[in-house]
C-alpha cells in the first residue's frame, strides 16, 4: 500500500509518500521557522496561512521525486490531532479534496502517534513491547507500547513539556526560537557543574514529570549571573555554563524517569521520540544507560524527530493496511487523548 501523508499541526508543513512494500519513497519539509521569529513563538493564524501556500506545491514536489500519479497513490493519511486547530484544519481539507478528487480512502492519524512510530522507519526498527518516551514541544509522557494503538500511560508532565522547558529558558538565555538545538550547541562550550539546577520529581515515587521549575530556576540563576557581572550582562561563557547546566538537569531527570519505566514494566527496549529526542547528550546518556541493563534505545534520524510528514504517512500506513479508514468528513481534534486511539487488531 502506497499512502501519502500530510503534516500541519503547527508551524511545520510536512508531506511524504510511504510504500508498505518499499518503504519511504519521497519526504519534503517546510518550515515556518522564520516566519514566527520576529513574535518569539508560533502565531496560529499566520500558519494556518503558511500551510495554505504550501500544501499543494510540496505535495508535487513528494509525487515528482516518488514518481507519482495520483493512481499511484492508494490512501491520504493526515494529522488530525492534536495540534493548532487552524493549521489542522488546513491540512485535513486538502488532505480530504485530493481524497475525494482520487476517489481514495483517507485517515486522521494522531500526530503523537506518528511521532511514536518515527523510529520504525530507520534501519533497525524497534520491536513491540517497548516504552516510549515522547519529548516534545507539547508533550512529555512515559508510555508502555504493546502494539499500535496499545498505549499505557506511565506518566507525564504535570505543567510545561521539556521542549516547552528548552524554549522558554532558552528565550530568557537570549537565544533564538525553538531554543532546543541552540541550548544543546551553547552547552557544548559549557563548563560543566559552574551551576546546581534541581532534578524535579525524583526524588519520589512515580513517572511524572513538572519542568515549570526548571525555568524559574533558570530565570533566577540569570538574575544572580547579571547582578554579580559589572556590565550587568550575561558573558558567552555564562550563556554556556547556564545551558549546560540547564540541559544536564532536563537529561538527568529523563533518564531517571526512564529507568524507573523500564524497572516497573520489566522491558528492556525504550523509545524516543519527539524533537527532544533529537538531543545528543539525551541519547548518549540513554544509550548509557541501557547497555547498562543489557537493552537497546532506538530514535529516529534527527529529521525525522521534529514535525515531518513521513511519521504520518508511516503511521496512517499501518491503520489503513488493519483497514481503518475516514469519512469525507472534515474533523480535526485539537485536543486528542492517545490512549484514546484504537488498537488495529481488534480496533477497540
Ligand atoms: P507536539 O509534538 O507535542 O505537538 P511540537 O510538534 O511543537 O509539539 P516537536 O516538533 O516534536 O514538537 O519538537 C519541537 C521541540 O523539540 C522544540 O521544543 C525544540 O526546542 C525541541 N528540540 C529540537 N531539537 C532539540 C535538541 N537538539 N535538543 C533539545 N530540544 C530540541
Ligand atoms: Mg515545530
Ligand atoms: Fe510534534
Amino acid at each position: 500500500m502506497r499512502v501519502l501523508g500530510i503534516e500541519t499541526s503547527c508551524d511545520e508543513t510536512g508531506l511524504a509518500i510511504y510504500d508498505s512494500e518499499q518503504g519511504l519513497l519521497s519526504h519534503a519539509l517546510y518550515s515556518q521557522i522564520d516566519l514566527h521569529i520576529p513574535y518569539g513563538g508560533v502565531v496560529p493564524e499566520l500558519a494556518s496561512r503558511d500551510h495554505v501556500r504550501k500544501l499543494l506545491p510540496l505535495t508535487r514536489q513528494v509525487m515528482d521525486e516518488a514518481g507519482c500519479e495520483a493512481d499511484d497513490i492508494d490512501a491520504i493519511a493526515y494529522t488530525a490531532g492534536p495540534g493548532l486547530i487552524g493549521a489542522l484544519m488546513v491540512g485535513a481539507s486538502v488532505a480530504q479534496a485530493l481524497a475525494l478528487a482520487w476517489g481514495k480512502p483517507s485517515l486522521g492519524v494522531h500526530h503523537m502517534e506518528g511521532h511514536l512510530l518515527a523510529p520504525m522507519l530507520e534501519e533497525t526498527p524497534p520491536a513491540f513491547p517497548f516504552v516510549a518516551l515522547l519529548v516534545s514541544g507539547g508533550h512529555t509522557q512515559l508510555i508502555e507500547v504493546q502494539g499500535i494503538g496499545e498505549y499505557q500511560m506511565l506518566g507525564e508532565s504535570i505543567d510545561d513539556a521539556a521542549g516547552e522547558a528548552f524554549d522558554k529558558s532558552a528565550k530568557m538565555m537570549g537565544l533564538p526560537y525553538p531554543g532546543g538545538p541552540h541550548i544543546a550547541r551553547m552547552a557544548e562550550m559549557g563548563i560543566a557543574d559552574q551551576y546546581k539546577f534541581p532534578r524535579p520529581m525524583t526524588n519520589r515515587p512515580g513517572l511524572d514529570f513538572s519542568f515549570s521549575g526548571l525555568k524559574t530556576f533558570t530565570l533566577n540563576t540569570i538574575d544572580a549571573e547579571k547582578a554579580n557581572n559589572p556590565d550587568g550582562a550575561l558573558s558567552e561563557q555564562n550563556i554556556a555554563d547556564i545551558a549546560l547546566a540547564f540541559q544536564d538537569a532536563v537529561v538527568d531527570t529523563l533518564v531517571i524517569k526512564c529507568k524507573r519505566a523500564l524497572q516497573q514494566t520489566g522491558l528492556k527496549k525504550l523509545v524516543i521520540a519527539g524533537g527532544v529526542s533529537a538531543n545528543k547528550a539525551l541519547r548518549e546518556r540513554l544509550e548509557k544507560t541501557l547497555t547498562g541493563m543489557g537493552g537497546d534505545v532506538f530514535y529516529a534520524r534527527n529529521e525525522f524527530c521534529t514535525d515531518n510528514g513521513a511519521m504520518i504517512a508511516y503511521a496512517g500506513c499501518q491503520r489503513l493496511l488493519a483497514g481503518q479508514r475516514n469519512d469525507l468528513q472534515i474533523s480535526v481534534r485539537p485536543r486528542w487523548p492517545l490512549t484514546e486511539l484504537p488498537d488495529i487488531k481488534g480496533q477497540n
